[in-house]
């Protein structure tokens, strides 16, 4: 089933922003983490992936690098273009159950989209409760 919805935690779209940002004007890619509720996906946290170099373009990263475990849900990578939507090469090197872009200037959630494993948009909301320990 390809993912409707989701939950997405404040501190993932915070980290998401500031890592595009850094990365300008080259893509910036993190891993997404997390976890299936009822129906929802729920994105808690971030990870760099390993041997990540920026300019590295999402397309041609070595995924073989990646350690994929149960919490992996997804991929997000930046846009310097602007233009939030999955390219044909995004969607050929899809991983996960959702792709996260960031387009360029990467100033809060508008910035931020999300598409499940058919390109279609996800819905989602912000997750601004405090992180539990
Ligand atoms: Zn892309």
């Amino acid at each position: 089933m390809p993912v409707k919805s989701a939950v997405v935690r404040r501190e993932v779209i915070n980290s998401v922003l500031t890592y595009s940002k850094a990365a300008h004007p080259r893509e910036g890619i993190l891993l997404l983490r997390g976890s299936s509720k009822k129906g929802v996906l729920h994105i808690d946290s971030v990870a760099i992936p390993p041997m990540a170099t920026h300019g590295q373009s999402f397309s041609s990263f070595n995924w073989y690098m990646v350690p994929m475990d149960l919490s992996f849900v997804g991929v997000a990578h930046s846009h310097p273009s602007g233009y939030a939507v999955p390219s044909q090469q995004d969607m050929l090197h899809m991983m996960g159950r959702v792709m996260m872009i960031a387009g360029f200037p990467y100033e809060d959630s508008s910035c931020v989209k999300i598409y499940n494993s058919r390109g279609d948009p996800v819905s989602y909301a912000i997750d601004d409760s405090p992180q539990q320990s």
